[in-house]
This record gives structure tokens, sequence and C-alpha cells, in this order.
């Protein structure tokens, strides 16, 4: 199989409900997301994939959906106080951890068509989680 894998970075805040640690405060990340697409054959231009339309697709939604935004889980009493103060947020129906937004974004680069097989979000320098499609 070939492979190529675009790195993208982006900026998002949250906290986690239901958790006994320092995570339970609102902060933020400075994340850095992998996306590794995969195909068995290249195409016309010798490619598995343009970097440039990883770019495009990932990044463009990344920035519009959660970059410098609050990630928060559904009922989290910040989500109203946010809104009431015209804070852009994005909403999860479970806790917003690293690995749920591997999973956001594997899953929003799986209905744009790229064959994504694993997207890898670094939440810290020496920390990250990844979603595959590989068990
Ligand atoms: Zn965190």
């Amino acid at each position: 199989m070939y492979s190529v894998t675009k790195t993208i970075d982006f900026c998002y805040g949250h906290r986690l409900l239901d958790y006994d640690g320092i995570c339970k405060h609102p902060h933020g990340h400075n994340a850095v997301a992998e996306i590794e697409v995969r195909t068995e054959t290249l195409d016309s231009r010798n490619m598995v994939c343009d970097f440039s339309d990883i770019k495009r697709i990932i990044k463009g939604w990344i920035d519009q959906a959660i970059d410098h935004r609050m990630v928060l889980r559904q009922d989290d009493p910040l989500v109203e106080l946010l809104q009431q103060l015209g804070e852009p947020v994005y909403l999860l129906d479970s806790n917003p951890t690293v690995e749920r937004i591997a999973r956001l974004i594997f899953e929003y680069a799986s209905t744009q068509g790229l064959p994504v097989v694993r997207v890898k979000v670094w939440e810290t320098p020496t920390s990250f989680a990844e979603y595959s499609t590989e068990s």
C-alpha cells in the first residue's frame, strides 16, 4: 500500500466533565493532527492524493468548525454561557477528549471521500491519540 500523511495544526479549548483531574478546568491546546491516506495504486500523477487536497478539505473544515473554539460536551453548563456571549462552541455528545477529536476528524475526512486510514492528534508534544480503521 502507498500512504501519505498531512500534518495540520490548530488550537482548541475544552474541559472534561465527570473527570477528576486538572482537565476538568477549561484550558486550551496547540494541537497537531496527522491525517494518513492510503491507496493500493497511484493516480495518474503518481500520487496517493495531493497534499494540497488534504489540506484544503481537512484544514478548511477544522478552521471553521473547531479551530480557536471551545469543544464541549453538549450538556456542559459552560455552553449556554458562552453562547450568550456570542462565543463559538463545537458540541459533542460525549466528553471532548483528544481521542474523540481524532475520531471527529477521521469521520469528516471519510465523508469527503478521502481514503483515510488513520488520524493522529497530538494534544501536547508528548501525548497523542489516534483513530484508525485498523484493529
Ligand atoms: Zn486538555
